[in-house]
């Protein structure tokens, strides 16, 4: 079997074609969807995933601001931004990338930003109502692998997912939004004993392990769904995935390629996530 490919940046594209749309709706009644985007220090890859953000932004009409800070500031004085977009009524989403610098505590600030504006879906208050069903800001990322499944009829319901890696914004995320699915969930990761046997039980194998092709065809089911969530930098400065993606995808059904996979969808879903804070402030 050779996998289709589940190609992100085409359901992207057509993703936001349908949100451009759903914008000018919106403007029209005088709702002006905006994103606020805290960059701390200048790290390449966060300076890139927000210049990416900014153009997708920009490509489906909603406005968006990026407050620079240096590597220095201090978490107190990134906390009193936080809260100034809190407050700041034109703002309906507020994004801090991630990773930050060591001497600020992560977790605080994720806490400060206020659950109506959390368009990364990684307050408490909405992990919370992901874990209870209820309607909520879904993490990115599990949100637009999901959207792919759907996007091409892929069952769930009954189905063994495996999801390698438990990390708050990808691995557990993406576990209980399949156990809503009625997918039966495994969660494995770096303590886990016996990967490969665990892996080829998986009709959907979702890897988010940030280890350059650690998954090769020998985990892979015959008839699988791979969704390779990877992001690794080689040598040669190009991307590529957890997945090895020759061998994966001879055994796949489906496979999501890296780049043009889960990478575009990651920010399409922050941008329906911040349509979605708009229309829910606009009610308040
Ligand atoms: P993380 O480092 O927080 O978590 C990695 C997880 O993998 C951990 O739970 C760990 O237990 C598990 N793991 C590591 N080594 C393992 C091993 N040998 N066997 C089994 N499990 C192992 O990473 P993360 O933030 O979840 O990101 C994972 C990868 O996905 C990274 O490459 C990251 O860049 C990428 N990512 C991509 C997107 C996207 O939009 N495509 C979004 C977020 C993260």
């Amino acid at each position: 079997m050779t996998a289709e490919l589940l190609n992100g940046r085409d359901l992207s594209d057509q993703l936001k074609a349908e949100m451009k749309q759903e914008v000018d709706v919106l403007k029209q009644e005088n709702i002006h969807p905006h994103l606020t985007v805290i960059l701390v220090g200048d790290d390449p890859a966060s300076k890139s995933y927000v210049k990416g953000k900014e153009k997708a932004c920009a490509v489906t009409g909603i406005s968006s601001d990026l407050i620079e800070l240096p590597g220095s500031v201090s978490e107190q004085e990134l906390l009193n931004v936080i809260d100034e977009q809190n407050n700041a009524e034109h703002v309906h989403g507020i994004l801090v990338q991630l990773p930050l610098p060591d001497h600020i505590d992560e977790q605080k600030v994720i806490h400060a930003i206020s659950p109506l504006k959390d368009v990364d879906g990684f307050h408490p208050i909405n992990i919370g109502k992901l874990v209870n069903g209820e309607d909520t800001f879904l993490p990115c990322t599990p949100f637009g692998i999901q959207t792919m499944l759907e996007s091409k009829n892929i069952e769930i319901e009954g189905k063994h997912a495996v999801i390698i890696g438990r990390s708050n914004i990808v691995g557990k995320p993406m576990g209980l939004l399949l156990l809503q699915k009625n997918a039966t969930v495994t969660y494995c990761h770096s303590r886990t004993e016996n990967l490969r046997e665990i892996a080829l039980e998986a009709d959907i194998l979702v890897v988010a392990m940030g280890r350059k092709h650690a998954i090769d065809g020998s985990y892979v089911k015959e008839g699988a769904v791979v969704i390779d969530v990877g992001i690794n930098r080689q040598e040669n400065g190009k991307l590529t995935g957890d997945v090895e993606f020759e061998s994966a995808k001879e055994k796949a059904s489906y496979i999501t390629p890296v780049p043009r996979g889960v990478g575009p969808m990651t920010i399409t879903m922050l941008l329906k996530n911040t349509i979605k804070a708009a229309k829910g402030l606009a009610k308040k």
